[in-house]
């Protein structure tokens, strides 16, 4: 009996038969613009395919160029892009998988001079305001789809998926809140709807019936003027009727304020608004969002919210998911923890996207980890993430690898980021690696500081030793209302009502986080989620919003952070993710203070001096997020034996330390020891 056998069911479509119920999602990686020709997206999705997902989706590709996204062309309109195309389906079909391009036209989302939308209305998070498109333009468009979607099946795609979620044009048009045209285009839903049914119909009426039409539709679009569960409802039966063969569910607009990716959301949390779909359509219906391992997955085919689930993320945490699921090798899972660090938080910066836990993810031509031509004896100090990176790909390629770990557990900080709301899953992380480097025979050493005498024998010593948290110089810090994070997140201190928070960067929100929501299940529970952030499944609501939106009534403590820089709060957070650290601490009425002089710290709370002014901050526990220092004190012990070490992680540089360099450092040390 497999261990998830309603994952590994075929799925019948119209023309073919799918190996199993899982789908790629499509992910903007970067790449699209293929400056360098079509070979890196080629890599990337050919080892997705290898790995047994039953269905892949490409990024985005605008049918025209006002639809284009960034600044760069990322269009499937013309000959000149289905040649270049070709390598991607065709690298996918020799690796035995299946493919589908993602046609999307941004709308108002757009980052181009030339962007339109159904009426003239700037988008919250677009510096730009679109022009509204004439009547024939609208057609047109149409058109362009139709086109885009017949280059890509000349192209070798098996498919098309028409973008119609996440707040882009096709959205645009169905909604109130985005389209208030007077013409056949806007008013009625009926007229709204014309647009995504009108897409759909053409591409099926161009493209014939031996090719996959997945229309990615809106399952909640979670702002004020999106559709109502209702009107979803009879949006699906249309997109139905007008020829689709699945439905991938898409959840909440890009401008809503609501988290619906981030590691904040429960597993699984949205599923419950595509099993709406299910019960209305007869085509299958993929769920989405925050599905990231498979036995959530199965569990939400047994429960029958949806008949495939898509998950985009993971497939770049581990290429085999799928392979490894059906051989029920859980352990065997590099888990996707939800981060956004290394694939989204890296698009928005316009830069290629990766995986922290996985550096190779859309580096596959670059980071090749081959077998070491002469074994060698290594020895890694550290088993935090920097540590366990390195050790797994080095001994994967065949070297000797013994890592000390002077805690009793692997995992380093993550140990201690895991206690906080949303991160649990990055215990999973460890846990994976764990497995790795027992699979690859690495020896583990715990609860063992290295010290200089047992390294100095090795041929390669590499220090992933991390860093010291810093105490700054401050009077009466040693006061003992005072604690550092890590007696704070270890549960070592009990910590008092009112708490003041020394420094701001990602360990400063995280605490206040953990001080103010550790015992509560909204990250955890897809209800308590759902009440959390107004969401609402009632058929009749807008957008899925409840009509008062939700706050905090009692915080668990009265927290004030402060910080000595005059750089706005929040601003070193990931760009995906900080917004709803801020939020929830708004929601908290935590104060923060910046361009802060620190005085002193005695009974009377924290002294400080603020624009010229001076304050005390009444404290029962003061806690400091002051900083780090490397650790690294065995380096100049070996370098005096003559021995040179390899500096990684924290342990290299501790100034915006994070664990996605951590881990591509360790990587790519390992690749080319
Ligand atoms: P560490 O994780 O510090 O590991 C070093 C290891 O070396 C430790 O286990 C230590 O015990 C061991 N060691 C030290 N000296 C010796 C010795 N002489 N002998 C044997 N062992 C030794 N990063 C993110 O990217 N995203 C996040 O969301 C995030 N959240 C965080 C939340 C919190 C609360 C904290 C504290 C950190 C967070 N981080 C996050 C930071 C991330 O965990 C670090 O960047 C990462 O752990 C650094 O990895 P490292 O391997 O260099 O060092
Ligand atoms: Fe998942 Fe984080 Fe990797 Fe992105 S970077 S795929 S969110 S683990």
């Amino acid at each position: 009996m497999p261990a998830y056998p309603r994952l590994f069911t075929p799925l019948k479509l119209a023309h073919l038969t799918l190996p199993n119920r899982i789908l790629m999602g499509s992910m903007h990686t970067g790449l699209e613009a293929m400056k360098d020709g079509p070979g890196r997206l080629a890599a990337f999705f050919a080892e997705r395919a290898r790995g047994g997902v039953a269905l892949i989706v490409t990024g985005a590709f605008s049918p025209n160029v006002a639809g284009c996204l960034g600044p760069w062309r990322e269009t499937m309109m013309d000959a000149e892009d289905r040649d270049r195309h070709r390598a991607i389906p065709q690298a996918v079909h020799d690796a035995g998988g299946r493919i589908l391009l993602q046609l999307l036209h941004g709308g108002r989302y757009s980052k181009n001079p030339k962007l339109v939308a159904p009426s003239p209305i700037k988008a919250p998070i677009n510096p730009l305001s679109p022009r509204e498109l004439t009547s024939a333009e609208v057609e047109q468009t149409i058109e362009d789809f139709a086109r885009g979607a017949l280059l890509a099946k000349e192209a070798g795609y098996d498919g098309v998926e028409i973008m119609g979620s996440e707040g882009y044009l096709i959205n645009q048009f169905l909604c109130l809140r985005t389209n208030q045209r007077t013409d056949e285009w806007g008013g009625a839903l009926e007229n709204r709807m014309r647009f995504a049914t009108g897409i759909v119909r053409r591409v099926r009426e161009r493209c014939g019936s031996d090719f996959i039409l997945q229309y990615r539709i809106s399952v909640l679009d979670l702002v004020e003027g999106g559709l109502s569960g209702d009107e979803i409802l009879q949006l699906a039966r249309a997109i139905e009727s007008a020829g689709a063969d699945l439905l991938n569910s898409g959840v909440g607009w890009h401008e809503a304020r609501i988290p619906t990716i981030a590691h904040s959301v429960p597993r699984g949390g949205f599923a419950w608004a595509t099993r709406r779909l299910k019960e209305v359509v007869t085509i299958p219906v993929i769920a989405s969002n925050r599905i990231n391992a498979p036995e959530l997955a199965e569990d939400i085919l047994a429960r029958g919210d949806a008949d495939m689930v898509s998950l985009a993320r993971p497939m770049l945490a581990d290429p085999d998911f799928a392979n490894k699921a059906k051989a029920g090798d859980r352990l065997g899972i590099n888990i996707c923890f939800g981060c956004n660090q290394a694939c989204l938080d890296e698009i928005f910066d316009l830069r290629v996207a990766s995986c922290v836990v996985n550096p190779r993810a859309c580096h596959e031509t670059e980071l090749v980890y081959r077998a070491a031509q002469a074994k060698k004896r290594i020895a890694v100090v550290g088993g935090g993430p920097a540590g366990l990176s390195f050790a797994a790909v080095a001994a994967e390629r065949g070297h000797a690898v013994t890592l000390y770990e002077k805690s009793t557990e692997l995992g380093g900080q993550f140990n201690l980021a895991r206690r906080i709301p949303g991160k649990q899953e990055f215990g999973e992380s460890v846990a994976y690696f764990a497995e790795r480097l027992r699979r690859a025979g690495v020896t583990v050493a715990l609860n063992h500081v290295a010290n200089d005498a047992e390294l100095k024998d090795y041929d390669e010593v590499v220090l992933a030793s991390g860093i010291a948290p810093r105490t700054p110089a401050i009077p009466g810090v040693e006061h003992k209302k005072v604690a550092g994070y890590v007696d704070v997140l270890s549960g070592r201190v009990s910590v008092g009502e009112r708490v003041v928070i020394l420094g701001a960067g990602g360990i400063g929100f995280d605490v206040a986080l953990y001080l103010l929501e550790r015992n509560g299940k909204v990250q955890v529970d897809a209800q308590a989620f759902s009440s959390h952030w107004g969401i609402v499944s009632d058929a009749k609501s807008a957008g899925g919003l409840a009509v008062e939106q939700p706050h905090d009534a009692n915080p668990a403590h009265r927290i004030t952070m402060l910080k000595r820089s005059a750089t706005p709060f929040g601003s070193t957070l990931g760009k995906t993710t900080g917004w709803v650290h801020r939020i929830e601490l708004a929601r908290a009425r935590v104060e923060m203070l910046r361009g802060v002089e620190y005085r002193k710290i005695d009974d009377a709370g924290v002294h400080i001096a603020l624009e010229g002014k001076e304050r005390v901050i009444p404290a029962d526990t003061v806690v400091l997020c002051t900083g780090q220092d490397p650790l690294r004190t065995l380096a100049s012990h070996l370098e005096a034996h003559g021995k040179k070490p390899h500096l990684i992680g924290g342990a290299r540089e501790a100034g915006e330390l994070d664990a996605m360099r951590a881990m591509r450092e360790g990587a790519e040390l390992a690749a080319g020891i």
